[in-house]
């Protein structure tokens, strides 16, 4: 994956109601665009500039470098996890089998994941990944925060900072939250795994 932006399968209005285009206009147009120009120059002539971005994310020190990286990396994997809210998939094959292995089933899932992103204090992100035993886990990150520096693989992200959703849903980051799985791509989620 390169330090660029991610072409979008969905026209800005698709995601609407759940994300209005307002929102991917400043969202993916600004905050993302922000991202991707200030890595592009911070890595210029650094042993960064020539690797990709899982590798600068999971190895660059804590600083601009990782908080930009992270910033890119984790606003790929949010863009590229959504479709058009009629397109609404369900998780399929070894994916549906480690959810009900690991959380009974995903209603479960879908709890754990919603308490982990309405209850993380401040800007971050709550991610699903595979853990180093194969494990499901969910978790909270702060900030540019990523799953992948402990050596998880990132699967599903919300991302919970307040640019995400002040537009559409202003201070009610629950209701964001839980309308974000009529516009999960499961099959996307199952490629990453
Ligand atoms: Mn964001």
């Amino acid at each position: 994956m390169k330090n660029e932006m991610p072409r979008l399968q969905y026209a800005f209005n698709e995601l609407e109601p759940i994300i209005s285009a307002e929102t991917l206009e400043y969202h993916y147009g600004k905050h993302l665009q922000t991202y991707v120009g200030n890595l592009a120059k911070l890595v210029k002539g650094t042993e960064y500039e020539t690797r990709d971005i899982e590798e600068i994310v999971a190895t660059a020190p804590d600083g601009g470098i990782f908080n930009n990286a992270g910033q890119v990396l984790n606003h790929v994997l949010y863009f590229l996890q959504f479709s058009a809210p009629n397109h609404g998939s369900l998780p399929e094959g070894r994916l549906a089998g480690i959810i009900d292995r690991d959380f009974g089933n995903l209603e479960a899932l879908k709890a754990k994941m919603e308490e982990a992103a309405i209850n993380l204090f401040g800007s971050g992100w709550a991610w699903l990944s595979l853990d180093n035993d194969g494990k499901l886990q969910i978790t909270q990150e702060s900030n540019a925060g990523n799953p992948i520096r402990r050596g998880h693989k990132p699967l599903l992200c919300f991302d919970v900072w307040e640019h995400a959703y002040y537009i559409d849903y202003r201070n009610r980051r629950a209701d964001y939250v839980k309308q974000l799985w009529n516009i999960i791509n499961w099959q996307e989620i199952s490629l990453r795994l």
